[in-house]
């Protein structure tokens, strides 16, 4: 029977206009990918490098201050999907020079860059806010809302070289927030005050980017089982309290990594050409409410 593939209408109705590459296939290809906070064995870098590399990018930075899995990731996304060149490089998401020369290499390699995915992040500190020195508090903003920052400034510029007119321009910058950063909770305050900040830079900067068609959007997991959280969960197991620690949120249960890189492959793929500016919870619903007691 006759389909609707976007091209031709339907029995005489006009067709549906479509996002300009998109498509059933692969969801993000030939994509240009630089992924900061990849190196954790189970954390939500290493599950987003993995989806865009099976989504068809052409490449994919994985980039981390802490290099030690960093070659067996890239063996293992290599061996999985051999057509993506895939880059590591070490070094700490909150140095400028740093992050400068990693958007450099991409756009001396491929002469684009599609997607950047400041992610690299740090608790900090498990402490009352009157415990917390400034230079704790200074190194959490610094790791958490300046390597966003930073991501942006050399990103953006380095996109509008190969962003274009079209409906769905190339560029996607994309922050790791927290739902910390939309609400309040009772964890440490400086990583909810850098995380709230992340959503605000993700916000200034759309308008900001205004024209370019660059969108800049930030993610706010809710409780994810990575290397970040793994001593909660291991300590509740130890005590039988696991299944607690989800109680929280209507979906009753923590999420997994690749449950917010789905989301990120979204926001960095074409498929989100008119989503700019946003922060999206992946929290189970925890942010839509509040405990209640019936
Ligand atoms: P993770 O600890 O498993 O991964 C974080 C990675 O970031 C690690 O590989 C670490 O080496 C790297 N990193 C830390 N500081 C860095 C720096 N200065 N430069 C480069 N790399 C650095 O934790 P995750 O949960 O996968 O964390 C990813 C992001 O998600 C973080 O920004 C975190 O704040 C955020 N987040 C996590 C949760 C959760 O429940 N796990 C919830 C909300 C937000």
């Amino acid at each position: 029977s006759p389909q609707n593939n976007g091209s031709e209408g339907f029995e005489g109705l006009p067709a549906i206009k479509k996002v300009a590459g998109t498509s059933n296939g692969p969801r993000v290809p030939g994509k240009v990918v630089i992924i900061t906070g990849v190196n954790s064995i189970m954390g939500i870098g290493r599950a987003t490098a993995h989806l865009f590399a099976e989504g068809g990018a052409k490449a994919v930075y994985l980039c981390d201050y802490d290099s030690k899995n960093l070659e067996t990731h890239k063996r293992e996304i290599t061996s999985l999907y051999p057509t993506v060149d895939v880059h590591v490089r070490q070094f700490d998401a909150a140095d400028e020079k740093a992050v400068k020369a990693v958007v450099d290499d991409a756009m001396e390699n491929y002469g684009r860059l599609d997607v950047f995915f400041a992610n690299a992040g740090i608790v900090g500190p498990m402490a009352a806010f009157t415990d917390i020195s400034k230079e704790d508090f200074m190194k959490i903003m610094d790791t958490n809302t300046a390597s966003v920052f930073l991501a942006a400034k050399y990103a953006a510029p380095a996109m509008m070289k190969t962003s274009s007119e079209k409906l769905s321009a190339s560029g996607s910058i994309i922050g790791t927030a927290s739902v910390a950063g939309i609400r309040s909770n009772a964890g440490t305050t400086p990583y909810a005050a850098s995380k709230a900040a992340v959503v605000s830079l993700a916000q200034s900067i759309s308008y900001q980017l205004s024209g370019t068609g660059i969108r800049i959007n930030s993610v706010c997991p809710g409780l994810i089982e990575t290397g970040m959280t793994a001593p909660t969960f291991e300590s509740a197991r130890a005590r039988g309290t696991e299944k607690k620690l989800g109680q929280l949120n209507p979906l009753k249960r923590a999420g997994i990594a690749d449950e917010v890189a789905r989301v990120v492959l979204f926001l960095g793929s074409d498929e989100a050409s008119y989503v700019n500016g946003q922060a999206w919870a992946v929290d189970g619903g925890l942010s839509a409410g509040h405990p209640y007691v019936l």
